[in-house]
């Protein structure tokens, strides 16, 4: 099943040229979750990949950057998104071995019950981990969101400011580039997606600045999408809006049917 996260907004605070206020479009199979809804998302949504029906809307807090998009919404804050584990592979051709016939008989043993004397455990492999992402909002650095995102696939955290206005970013609540890096290193997490960036920086130093302690790091600008594969077919990995663009408009160069972002980053 698919997981992707499309970021429709990755400014803090104030909308730049080049990035819209915070919202981040969770699409897992048919299931559309909006994770906060700056002013303006409907208008990002329309420009990149088109207004979708959206199930939820979840805020993570309550400033108006990132609900004037949608007055009304409840009050929320951070978000983990965990898949319950599946079932291990069944092997067929040994369970055929054993006297299973394939049909409703497997069906049975991935649900659990012994058939024909045959025990799940005998034909079915280990139980397959599902993927966890978790949604910061605007946080300073959170143990509780540390233990929240242990070993998630992807944790999207806030980077308001850089190292050098650590100061600003306790006096108000938010996070520098190093401290989500520090939070990801230490909750073991497989990649951290900074976003919520001030519009005083370009991207790439807050980037190199969270690398320096955990390497699996990037800087999210608006309309990229991350994959989320199941963990067995892969790492998550992040899509660039101008990768995508190039790839719709394929080898003939058709001009593209959807408007680029306010200003190409
Ligand atoms: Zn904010």
């Amino acid at each position: 099943m698919d997981l992707s996260l499309f970021f429709a907004g990755t400014a803090g605070s104030v909308p730049s040229a080049r990035r819209g206020l915070p919202a981040v479009l969770v699409r897992r199979g048919g299931d559309r979750l909006l994770f906060d809804c700056g002013e303006g998302t409907q208008r990002q949504l329309l420009r990149s990949v088109g207004l979708v029906d959206v199930d939820s809307v979840f805020i993570t807090h309550f400033h108006a950057d990132h609900w004037l998009g949608l007055p009304g919404m409840l009050k929320a804050f951070g978000y983990a998104l965990v898949e319950e584990s599946r079932p291990g592979h069944l092997d067929a051709r040994l369970a055929e071995q054993l006297g299973v016939v394939p049909g409703p008989d497997f069906g049975r043993l991935q649900r659990g019950e012994t058939v024909a004397g045959v025990s799940p455990d005998q034909v079915m492999g280990p139980t397959r981990e599902g993927r966890k992402v978790v949604l910061s909002g605007d946080t300073a650095p959170s143990e509780a969101l540390a233990i929240a995102a242990h070993e998630a696939d992807v944790l999207v955290h806030e980077a308001t400011f850089a190292e050098e206005e650590i100061e600003r970013a306790r006096q108000t609540s938010h996070s520098t580039a190093r401290q989500a890096a520090e939070l990801a290193r230490d909750a073991d997490v497989r990649m951290l997606a900074l976003t919520h960036i001030s519009s005083r920086y370009a991207g790439p130093e807050l980037r190199d600045e969270a690398r320096a302690v955990f390497g699996a790091t990037d800087v999210l600008r608006d309309f990229d999408t991350i994959e989320v594969p199941f963990p067995e077919r892969g790492k998550a990995s992040i899509e660039r809006w101008s990768e995508r663009k190039a790839r719709e408009r394929g080898p003939e160069g058709e001009p593209a049917t959807r408007a680029e972002p306010v200003a190409s980053p």
